[in-house]
């Protein structure tokens, strides 16, 4: 690996200074309050691939430029042999040859933050880190990743885990598995919105004064340490359908903070085969709307079925215009769609009458859009991401398709135990007291 250029990083806001991944990593969030990027995406050959690898090892192999000529390095197939252990299948489903489903849903919580909050404590597991004070890791979360994080760093010694959550706006399966680890990791839920949990984590983050006194990191998707990782599994299933049918894959992402699908971006930056990529939103039409030819409006998020979606300021969107600072050709190149509640319940029950395939709420948006392609003649090769086990959302999913549904031994797990969270007021001033007096 010392034959490959280290590869720097830098926020959002400004080229400069740069650091290696590790610190870009160990911090979250650039000190400037922008988010980091490398400074260019490096290219890589689709050949270099072992077309019979594991998940992991199409990981170590994509991820290696990232982490040239950093610590890390040396350890990137350790670390990739810890965070996926779990895989990522590419289904062709009944009703369509060209229809597959990515299912990203088969880790400790059933969603597909998984892999970047296993990836990311894998990380900072191995950083050196210059202070005895135990590291608390803050979580603004609007369902899934709180819990996949508190998953991933549970019973990790000197790291608390605290995750925000709107009180009320997740599942109740959610909110049992935030609330159930104890040991290191806190709930609490806050009387607001996700973007309210979000807005707290990141005043939070930026006081430089409580950072001496608490040292402080975050675990969202802004992390770089969550959303290289989540490149590997569109890697890994873009290379397989090219070896076997010579055609890129497109893709439709359920979408909300943007950080699975510009990882689907950038893997398509770096050269692999893959072709169109469509968002799905739900009724938070922020990006529908930008894509439509609108300026760029963030909002108050509203609350749907959909809830890990369930976001009115898209955090990674400083990512995409990095990525793609001509707006024209950004515009050209992806395409949002804003889906409905009633169309989400109706796409479940049809599939779930119609071809046996039960969805949950997030990949619903995914499927309607790909619904709406075929009826209009479209019958290329696409890929749906599944982010989530509909088993998580019985509440809504169950009196759809009439039956109840089999939960995942890991998250029956997590229900069977006791759980619990605490209240605390949508401002950042709650958050600063409460942090200080825990
Ligand atoms: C987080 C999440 C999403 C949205 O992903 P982003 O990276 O925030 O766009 C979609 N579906 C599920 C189930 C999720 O947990």
């Amino acid at each position: 690996m010392s034959d490959v250029e280290p590869l720097r990083y830098h926020s959002t806001h400004s080229a400069g200074p740069t650091v290696p991944i590790s610190r870009a990593i160990a911090a979250g969030l650039a000190p400037d309050g922008g988010l980091y990027v490398p400074e260019a995406l490096p290219s890589i050959d689709p050949a270099v691939f072992d077309p019979h690898g594991s998940l992991a090892d199409t990981a170590t192999t994509l991820l290696a430029p990232f982490f040239a000529g950093d610590p890390l390095a040396d350890e990137l197939a350790t670390i990739c042999a810890e965070a996926f252990t779990f895989d990522a299948p590419l289904r062709t489903l009944p009703a369509h040859p060209n229809t597959l489903m990515l299912e990203l849903f088969h880790g400790p919580t059933s969603a597909f933050k998984d892999f970047g909050a296993r990836f990311l404590a894998a990380c900072l597991r191995r950083l050196p880190r210059h202070d005895a004070r135990p590291l608390t890791i803050l979580v603004a979360t609007s369902g899934d990743t709180g819990a996949a994080v508190a998953a991933a760093f549970h019973h990790q010694p000197n790291v608390r885990v605290v995750i925000l959550y709107p009180d009320g706006l997740v599942s109740p399966r959610q909110a049992h598995q935030l609330g159930c680890f104890g040991d290191n990791i806190s709930a609490l839920r806050v009387a607001g919105r996700f973007d309210d949990c979000q807005r707290m984590v990141k005043t939070v983050l930026n006081d430089a004064t409580l950072q001496t006194q608490l040292p402080l990191s975050s675990a969202n998707s802004i992390s770089l340490g969550r959303l290289l990782p989540q490149m590997s599994y569109y890697a890994h299933a873009a290379l397989s359908w090219w070896r076997e049918h010579g055609t890129p894959l497109n893709f439709i992402v359920p979408t909300g903070n943007l950080g699975n699908a510009l990882a689907c971006l950038w893997v398509r930056e770096l050269g692999l085969p893959i072709g169109s990529v469509r968002l799905a939103c739900n009724a938070n039409a922020t990006l529908r709307d930008y894509f439509s030819g609108a300026v760029y409006t963030p909002r108050e998020a509203v609350a749907t079925l959909a809830n890990a979606m369930d976001v009115g300021a898209p955090s990674n969107f400083e990512r995409l215009r990095w990525t793609f600072p001509d707006e024209n050709r950004l515009r050209h190149l992806l395409h949002a769609d804003s889906v409905a509640d009633a169309t989400i319940r109706q796409t479940i029950a049809t599939h779930a009458h119609e071809h046996g395939e039960v969805l949950c709420p997030h990949t619903a948006t995914a499927m309607h859009r790909l619904d709406r392609l075929r009826d209009e003649g479209d019958s290329s090769p696409w890929a749906v991401i599944a982010t989530a086990h509909p088993a998580k959302f019985e509440s809504v999913v169950e009196p759809l398709i009439g039956r109840s549904l089999p939960v995942p031994p890991a998250l029956a797990t997590m229900l069977a135990r006791p759980a619990c969270a605490e209240p605390l007021s949508a401002n950042d001033t709650a958050l600063r007291t409460w942090l200080s007096s825990h």
